[in-house]
């Protein structure tokens, strides 16, 4: 097992969430991660190094131990069903809705309903624990298209602000799960790398605390 600790993060919106963060938690890049095409980088920290990679690898990195830890969506995780992952941390950032969503006013009515999503296992976890019968369609993306073209009767997506939905005639309406960014780590790394891990960690968990709005208490 190398020495250095390895550091995966998922590329994109989360990505320009996470960098404040890790700086907060004193880990910076040792160069603008956006303006290179490298996916590997160092860090200030000597023995810290990132990966950039899309958003749905960083749970295999991670579980299979190529990463020592991540930095993943906790829609990703719930679809990759991340076992032999530990999750220790809250990192409250890049948070959203996982929700089914439909045309506006319409009621699915086919006996079997056909949902369209990238989530597939959520979507069949969820419509299963509802007892409803569903046919689950895997899609890449513009999930939104999928009713308004007759392909499916609801679909399951994420929401942040409800615009997308809104903006095509849809609305969001069962909620399956509150979605915010998590620390993952490799348990095998948890054990054999702790005395490094424990401090990163807990560098994280204060930048994620100092963030927190004050209590009500402090206006008294
Ligand atoms: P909105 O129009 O604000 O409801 O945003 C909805 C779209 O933005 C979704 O279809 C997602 O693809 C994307 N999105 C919003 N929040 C997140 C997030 N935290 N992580 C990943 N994608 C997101």
């Amino acid at each position: 097992m190398s020495k250095q600790l390895i550091l995966a993060l998922s590329k994109g919106r989360i990505l320009d969430e996470t960098l404040p963060l890790l700086a907060d938690a004193g880990i910076a890049p040792a160069e603008n991660l956006s303006k290179s095409r490298k996916l590997l980088f160092d860090t200030n920290l000597p023995d810290v190094k990132l990966v950039v990679i899309r958003a749905t690898d960083v749970p295999t990195y991670v579980q299979l131990g190529a990463a020592d830890l991540g930095v993943a969506g906790k829609d990703v995780l719930l679809e990759h069903g991340a076992e032999g992952l530990y999750e220790p941390l809250d990192l409250e950032i890049a948070k959203c809705k996982l929700m089914t969503a439909g045309i506006d006013g319409a009621r699915p009515a086919r006996a079997r309903r056909r949902v369209a999503t990238k989530f597939v296992n959520v979507a069949r976890r969820y419509y299963a624990e509802q007892g409803i019968q569903a046919e689950v369609i895997k899609l890449y993306g513009a999930m939104e298209l999928a009713p308004l073209m007759n392909l499916a009767d609801e679909i399951v997506d994420i929401v942040d602000t409800g615009n997308t939905l809104r903006a095509n005639g849809m609305s969001p309406r069962e909620l399956i799960a509150p979605i915010s960014t998590r620390l993952v780590v490799n348990k095998a790394a948890m054990t054999m790398k702790h005395s490094r891990l424990k401090p990163l960690i807990a560098r994280l968990a204060e930048a994620v605390e100092r963030r927190r709005p004050r209590a009500a208490s402090a206006a008294g």
